[in-house]
């Protein structure tokens, strides 16, 4: 045998808006890779042949053949690989796996999109070599992934690592999930451009440059307040703050729960202001247990918005590169 570096897997992160597909060799480089689109509302089949025909761009440009493609998908999945809910692609009950598998001709594992990413960081990005790990994405939603003793925890109905909805303030901000009062309700993406629109509405006179910077109110998101913050603007500079206090919160909960050696941050929301990394420390070392922090580092993922592309495809080598 040529050496496992040889040997290259697939990998799909398929989104609400995006279909992204690359063949990547065993050191996580991407060797080939193709993106599309998603039409969700031409159905499963119709997304299927995208991939499929994604999959056979990718595999005829670099004149290489796989026998495994990993696929990170946004949704709840069984571990028969079939979709159970997609609230971004408004499917349920899309038997995935097998369907891929039958496209293709070739052996397909899946996961869910963050925890693709969360394996994306842990084998090739910032997580590389540490076997207790969190991961947490803060984009638009907030999702992670929890690595402890080397494995990736599943739950008991595969769907843990779900970190954006734990309940930081009692009967708080009402969240996308039944609940009320989750992390992803105050410092997700959506989240802070609703409290950065209720803050302007209460306060015209302060809202001024984030007005003039999304031309509406109603047009105000997070990256809008990140761009006001950078400007110097006190209201947007606030809401900021705000932000990293509510992150920081739930993070002191994550790394009491888990004790992690490692926790990656990464997501549009923290790249945009790296600051949130260092103030996220600064509390977290003041506030979670003294024993849970002493072998504990904080950084930045390092793979951005390929962790889920290479994630999948390291998922592939993992479940089923030893297999074949
Ligand atoms: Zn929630």
């Amino acid at each position: 045998m040529a050496g496992s570096s040889e040997v290259l897997t697939l990998g799909v992160d398929l989104g609400g808006t995006k279909i992204e597909t690359a063949l990547v060799d065993a050191a996580g480089r991407i060797v080939a890779s193709q993106r599309r689109p998603t039409q969700p509302e031409k159905g499963p089949d119709a997304v299927i042949a995208d991939i499929v025909a994604c999959v056979e761009t990718c595999l005829g440009e670099a004149g290489k053949a796989t026998q495994s493609l990993g696929v990170g998908v946004a949704g709840q999945l069984d571990r028969t690989g079939t979709l159970r809910f997609s609230p971004n692609l408004g499917w349920r009950n899309v038997s995935l796996k097998v369907k891929l598998e039958d496209a293709l001709d070739i052996l397909v594992v899946i996961d869910n999109d963050v925890r693709a990413a969360t394996r994306g960081e842990w084998r090739h990005g910032a997580g590389q070599g540490v076997n207790d790990l969190v991961c947490l994405f803060v984009g638009t939603g907030i999702g992670g992934g929890v690595v402890s003793g080397g494995r990736i925890l599943e739950g008991c109905s595969n769907t843990a690592g779900e970190l954006g909805h734990m309940t930081i303030v009692a009967d708080g901000r009402r969240c996308h999930c039944p609940n009320r009062g989750c992390l992803e309700a105050y410092a997700g993406g959506w989240a802070i451009a609703e409290r950065a629109q209720e803050a302007v509405g209460a306060d015209l006179q302060a809202g001024q440059r984030l007005v003039a910077l999304a031309g509406d109110i109603k047009q105000i998101s997070a990256a809008t307040v990140s761009q006001a913050c950078s400007d110097g603007d006190p209201l947007a500079r606030h809401l900021v703050e705000e932000t990293a206090q509510y992150l920081a919160a739930g993070v002191v909960g994550i790394i009491n729960a888990f004790n992690p050696c490692l926790l990656v941050l990464g997501g549009g929301v923290i790249q945009g202001r790296p600051e949130y990394v260092s103030e996220v420390e600064r509390v977290v070392r003041e506030n979670a247990l003294q024993a849970a922090v002493q072998g504990l580092r904080i950084v930045m993922a390092a793979l951005g918005d390929k962790a889920g592309v290479i994630g999948a495809a390291a998922l592939a080598r993992d479940k089923i590169g030893k297999a074949a």
